[in-house]
Parts: C-alpha cells; structure tokens; sequence
C-alpha cells in the first residue's frame, strides 16, 4: 500500500519552470521531518530511486519521466525564522521569499538570492550564486535526510564550489542556518531593486526556461558571450530555442519536449568546440534516463 500523501504519475512538467518532462511514477509533498523520513525509508524498501526537487527552476526531466520517488519539501520544511544574526530556513522555501524576510528584519548579505527562482536547498545543491555572491558566503550550516536518518553538516563539508555541492543524490537539505549581517532594510530593498532591474535588461523573464545552460568556462568569455559569437542566437529545435536575448538561455516557446532542449544543447556545445576549441559544461541537473552527452 501506498504511504499517505505519496501521487502516482505525476507530470514532472508541471513542477519545471522549463516545462518539459514525463511522469513521476510516484511524488509526495512530505511537510514534516518525520512524514519524510518514512517516505525514504518506504522507498528504499521497495528499492525505488529518490529524488528532490525543488522549484524546478535548474532541471530538464526525461521525457519518459522518472521511475522512483520524487519528493518536494513542504510545510515546515519550507519554513522561514528570521533570528538576530541571520535565518533557519526550511529546504524547501523559495529563496525570494528568505530575501523578503531577511531585508525586512534589516539583514544584509542575501540581496544577490533575489535574482534567482529556487528554493534553500536547491541553492545549496548548485551552490547558487550571482553578482559575485554564492550561497555558501551566507551558509553555516545544513540538515541533511536521507533513507540513512538525518545527519548535520559545517558548509565547509559540503564541497561548495562554482555551482556544485559534495551532495549525492537521495540526499535531501531540509533546513539551512544562514548568516547574515546588521544593515538598513531601505538601502537592501534598494540593492534588491537594482539587481531585479539588471536581470530584467539582460535575461529573458517571461520565458520558460531553466537559467544558464552551460556554466562559464575559464577565461575571458562567458558562455552567453561565446554561444553569441557563434551565431546561435534564435537557433530552434521543434518547440526550443535559443533566447534572442541571452545565448545561454533556452525558452520553450511552443511545447518543446526535453529532447529538444537537449539537441538544441547538443549543437551548441559542438559549436563552441569547434569554433572556439572550449567544452562547455552544463549547469543544468537532469532527472531520470536522460544524458546530456560528455563535452
Ligand atoms: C530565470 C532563471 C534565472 C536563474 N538565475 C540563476 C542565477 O543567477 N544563479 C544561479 O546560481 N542559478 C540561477 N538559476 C538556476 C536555478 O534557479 C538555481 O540553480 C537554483 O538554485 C535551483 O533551485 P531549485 O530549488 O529550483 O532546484 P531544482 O531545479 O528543483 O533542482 C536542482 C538540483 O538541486 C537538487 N535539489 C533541489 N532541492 C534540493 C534539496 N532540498 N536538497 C538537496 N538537493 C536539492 C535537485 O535534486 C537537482 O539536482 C536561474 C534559473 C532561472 C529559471
């Protein structure tokens, strides 16, 4: 029997902000530690695959969807409490709104989380970051679950570099203790502002997309820049595109499926190598059978 609260065949496009993707064969919503511990542990003993996500905002699912359990974090999992020196936040609340709550209370050092559609434990999964600012200045600490129990972990045990995390997977952030600085909510609504306009004028915003593509390579030029340089700006694949706006961007503008997400990357990449001799790697996570081919 199924444990309460877990879906069967679930669309994965409905959870992506790409909006592509298959069926989760099972999805649950698990809104207390306890609830999602049983899950994981249900899921191990019928030797199912596990995985997290969080608001879709960096994942291009199969489109023959995931055979496993999908879990997303809600409730008290995706808490916000804003302390004197910064935040408890929940894996699963949306970065904005840590972003809303942290500025009010007149704490600094997360502004640059304003800029980017995912949720805490996402964040700490990519390592996310802008203007120069990754989550891991801000993080002190994580609780981790998984079909093991629950563990805590230092942010210097993570791996946290360039958008990536020593994070397996099945292996689920469910709270972050965030340290943040003494600073005047006027002046961070106004950086928050400033950074909002910025992305505005440079990325794509009412696109469907999943954010940077590829991350940049070493070197002067940026993905965007190079993937720019080779003329693929408006280069479609059935119902995906590369953004006439930013290169390393890819809009689903007509029911792209993520296998045509995935030959527009493909093409992209060959360009990159062949013109300008550099493999682009991607940022972008998968779910389920799909292989974005080695560089
Ligand atoms: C318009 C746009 C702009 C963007 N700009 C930026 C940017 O400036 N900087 C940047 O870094 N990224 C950017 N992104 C990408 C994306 O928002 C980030 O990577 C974000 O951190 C992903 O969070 P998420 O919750 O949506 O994770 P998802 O996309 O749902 O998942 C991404 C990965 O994280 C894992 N994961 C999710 N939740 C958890 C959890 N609780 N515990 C463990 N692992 C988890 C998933 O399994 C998956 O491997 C952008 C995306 C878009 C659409």
């Amino acid at each position: 029997m199924l444990p309460a609260g877990v879906e069967t065949d679930v669309p994965l496009s409905r959870f992506t902000t790409i909006g592509t993707g298959g069926l989760a064969q099972y999805l649950a919503e698990p809104n207390e530690e306890l609830a999602l511990l049983a899950m994981l542990r249900w899921a191990e003993q019928q030797e199912l695959q596990i995985a997290v996500i969080g608001l879709g905002s960096n994942l291009l699912p199969a489109d023959t969807g995931f055979a496993g359990l999908v879990l997303r974090l809600a409730g008290a999992l995706a808490g916000i409490e804003v302390t004197a020196t910064g935040a408890t936040v929940g894996g699963g609340a949306p970065l904005a709104a840590v972003v809303r709550k942290v500025g009010d209370a007149g704490l600094a050092g997360f502004e640059f989380a304003c800029a980017i559609p995912g949720t805490i434990g996402g964040a700490v999964r990519m390592n996310a970051g802008a203007y120069g600012y990754e989550l891991k200045n801000a993080l002190v600490s994580v609780t981790i679950c998984s079909a093991a129990g629950v563990r805590h972990a230092r942010a210097d045990e993570l791996g946290l570099t360039y958008r990536h995390s020593n994070l397996e997977p099945g292996e689920i952030v469910t709270q972050a203790t965030l340290a943040l600085a003494p600073g005047d909510a006027a002046a961070i609504k106004a950086l928050v502002r400033d950074y909002q306009g910025r992305r505005s004028a440079a990325q794509p915003r009412k696109a469907r997309t999943f954010g940077s593509v590829f991350k940049n390579p070493p070197g002067e030029q940026t993905s965007g820049q190079l993937l720019e340089a080779c003329g693929l700006k408006g280069y479609t694949v059935g119902g995906a595109r590369i953004s006439e706006k930013h290169a390393n961007f890819i809009e689903n503008f007509a029911n792209a499926t993520s296998a045509d997400v995935l030959a527009v990357m493909v093409e992209a990449r060959r360009r990159a190598r062949e013109q300008f001799g550099v493999e682009l790697e991607h940022e972008v996570q998968t779910l389920g059978a799909i292989v974005i081919p080695p560089a």
